[in-house]
């Protein structure tokens, strides 16, 4: 067993870390204040090839590992954790998806671009009364012969505006419930989709969160990923990875507040001497250091076991519950270690502790995590 990085992950965390620093960094806390997405950010992102880091060459992508893809994640989301749910995403979610189960047809007109980073894409499963439960889809694509016709809304849709591609779970024969579900791929401008109003949200105020609306959309059948009724599945194997993603990236919101908490402490002055000599602080930035490396190991094990082809799903649902719990832990310590000054936005620690929250809840809250594990260590 090697705790070591290959030259090349250490060369892309490094890349990762300087783009993160000199772009991202500038103009963070204005888009988190107006809510504006990262657009020209996620455009870099996409000449860097981080918007498709492990899809193969051959389709447009970087061919890199799960475990870059982590270190990746790590590093733009100690800055900006709205820039780095799109490398999520559209990585985990919507191109290993297209890559993993798409027909060639397929991947040719919509991974390549997306792997490319040329454009981006959704995953559309949430709707109004079907989170958690996404069994309970209300949406439905009945069958026409040559196309689908798809009616219903999806609900929180990170990238909805700004997307071109989407995935779409629809319900086509309720008769057989979670069987009778179809992922679609619906393209933006179709006739009869429209995008609701962007949500106003607690964190990751940069994202782009919308209601997607679907009346009477014509999916031509050639848009349908896998068999009949393979839309469940889909959604449910995609999002095993995607949670890798999402860990990693609490993983950088608490590593980045910590980074910041250590270096305030050693230059806060209390009591005429630092602060980072009284133990209260001393034992708050060691807690935090150790568990943030107990996460960064469950996300790299996670990360390890995808790339060598073994089961990841309680891994991944391991490293996303434990990463995001210390993400929400850390950044209220780092809110704490600053003081009054962790209270103000250009600190950057009141915005993380904000951007945690959100790693508890989407991808499966951490409850939904919990099932998934003692699922696995019950049987
Ligand atoms: C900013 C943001 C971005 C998102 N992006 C996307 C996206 O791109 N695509 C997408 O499809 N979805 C997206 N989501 C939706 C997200 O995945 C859901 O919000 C999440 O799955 C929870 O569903 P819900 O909100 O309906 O909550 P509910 O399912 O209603 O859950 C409410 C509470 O009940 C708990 N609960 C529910 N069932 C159980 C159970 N069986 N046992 C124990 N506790 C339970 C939950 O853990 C939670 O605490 C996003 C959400 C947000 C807020």
């Amino acid at each position: 067993m090697y705790f070591e990085f290959t030259e090349e992950q250490l060369m892309i965390r490094q890349a990762a870390r300087d783009f993160a620093q000199t772009e991202l960094k500038p103009g963070v806390i204005e888009r988190d204040e107006h809510q504006k997405f990262p657009a020209d950010q996620v455009k870099m992102m996409g000449e860097l090839g981080f918007l498709g880091m492990m899809v193969s060459p051959q389709y447009g992508g970087s061919g890199m590992d799960a475990i870059s893809y982590v270190l990746v994640m790590e590093e733009l989301s100690k800055i900006d954790a709205s820039a780095s749910v799109v490398v999520s995403v559209n990585n985990s979610l919507v191109c290993y998806g297209l890559e993993k189960y798409a027909n060639e047809a397929q991947k040719q007109k919509y991974l390549v671009p997306l792997a490319k980073g040329e454009v981006i894409g959704a995953f559309c499963l949430s709707e109004p009364e079907a989170g958690s439960d996404a069994t309970a889809q209300h949406t439905t694509a009945v069958d026409m012969g040559d196309h689908y016709l798809l009616n219903g809304v999806k609900n929180w849709i990170t990238n909805g505006n700004s997307a071109s591609t989407y995935l779409v779970m629809a319900q086509t024969d309720a008769s057989k419930r979670h069987n009778g579900i179809n992922a679609l791929i619906v393209e933006k401008g179709m006739e009869g989709f429209t995008i609701g109003a962007k949500e106003n949200k607690m964190g990751i105020r940069g994202s782009d969160t919308h209601s997607l609306h679907f009346t009477d959309v014509k999916v031509p059948k050639e848009n349908r990923i896998g068999e009949e009724g393979f839309g469940f599945k889909f959604a449910m194997t995609t999002l095993e990875g995607g949670r890798i993603g999402i860990a990693a990236q609490a993983l950088g919101i608490a590593s980045g507040a910590y980074e910041l908490a250590l270096n305030y402490a050693k230059e806060r002055k209390a009591f005429g001497k630092s602060i980072a000599d009284l133990q209260a602080i001393q034992f708050k930035l060691a807690d935090m250091a150790t568990e943030i490396e107990a996460a960064r190991l469950l996300c790299l094990k996670a990360a390890w076991l995808k790339d060598n082809d073994q089961p990841y799903g309680k891994a991944s649902a391991m490293a996303k519950v434990f990463a995001s719990e210390t993400a929400m832990k850390t950044t209220i310590e780092a809110v704490q270690i600053h003081g009054g000054y962790g209270f103000v936005k250009e600190y950057h620690v009141e915005r993380l502790m904000r951007d945690a929250k959100i790693t508890q809840i989407y991808e499966g809250t951490s409850e939904i995590q919990r099932i998934v594990i003692s699922r696995d260590v019950l049987k």
